[in-house]
């Protein structure tokens, strides 16, 4: 569905992402794991046309995503809940799912898609009157990935789900991610809690210095001496 192939890109003349080459599949959850600044969100940005890779190429379903705009990369399928979540706080819950389904495509069936996303995650529609600023951090992250399903995406890119948030909670978040896989939808997960994310993963990347350096299935990559060593302090 998704493939990076030596993968250029950064921020001005700082390039961050040397050699990224990765695939995802349908039905698959994809993770990438690295440490802080090894680029896991740059190579998120780029897939969605955030920055311009400055080498390699970006396909979805064999088409080359580079001069497609976000709005266009958003019409291939492909969606982000950003890190930090990003909702409007002074809008309310419905308000914000409503900015999910902007394109003309989804807004025609806003409202039987509203239902759809509503149905698999009840909890979202017990505060669909609320001001989003006003949720838990839990909640927040609930309706965040709900507005990222409004769009319908065949691939939704999570970006630290479970930053800043107590262990049940984070518990609460990794239970949505399992939703949206059952519901059919593909992920791709950068995420700090990588004993979770690598139990529920398909296949994972590691990402140092902007470079894939190892990938493997999951629960083999959990096993790792190196990823143990590096990441899990063992
Ligand atoms: P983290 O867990 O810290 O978010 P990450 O793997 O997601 O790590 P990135 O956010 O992709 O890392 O950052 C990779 C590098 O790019 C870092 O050195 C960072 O300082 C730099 N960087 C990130 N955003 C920008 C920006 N907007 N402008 C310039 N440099 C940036």
């Amino acid at each position: 569905m998704l493939r990076l192939e030596n993968l250029r890109a950064g921020y001005g003349p700082v390039t961050v992402l040397q050699d990224v080459s990765l695939e995802v599949n349908a039905g698959e959850v994809v993770t990438i794991v690295g440490g802080n600044g090894a680029g896991k969100t740059t190579t998120l940005r780029a897939i969605c046309g955030l920055i311009k890779p400055t080498g390699g190429r970006i396909t979805v379903d064999g088409k080359d995503t580079a001069r497609l705009s976000p709005p266009g990369i958003v019409d291939l399928g492909i969606t982000m809940v950003p890190e930090g979540r990003q909702l409007f706080p002074f809008m309310t819950v419905r308000e914000n799912l409503m900015l999910g389904a902007y394109k003309p495509a989804a807004r025609a069936r806003i409202e039987e898609r509203m239902e759809e996303v509503l149905t698999l995650f009840p909890r979202v529609r017990e505060r669909l009157t609320q001001l989003a600023g006003s949720l838990s951090g839990g909640e927040q992250q609930m309706v965040a990935i709900a507005r990222g399903m409004m769009a319908n995406p065949k691939l939704l890119m999570f970006d630290e789900p479970s930053l800043g948030l107590a262990p049940l909670i984070v518990k609460q978040v990794f239970g949505i991610v399992d939703r949206v896989v059952a519901s059919g939808t593909t992920v791709l997960i950068v995420e700090q809690n990588i004993v979770h994310t690598l139990q529920i993963a398909t296949r994972g990347y590691v990402l140092e210095n902007g470079k894939v350096v190892m990938s493997d299935t999951g629960p083999a990559l959990l096993k790792d001496p190196h990823v143990k060593r590096a990441y899990l302090g063992v």
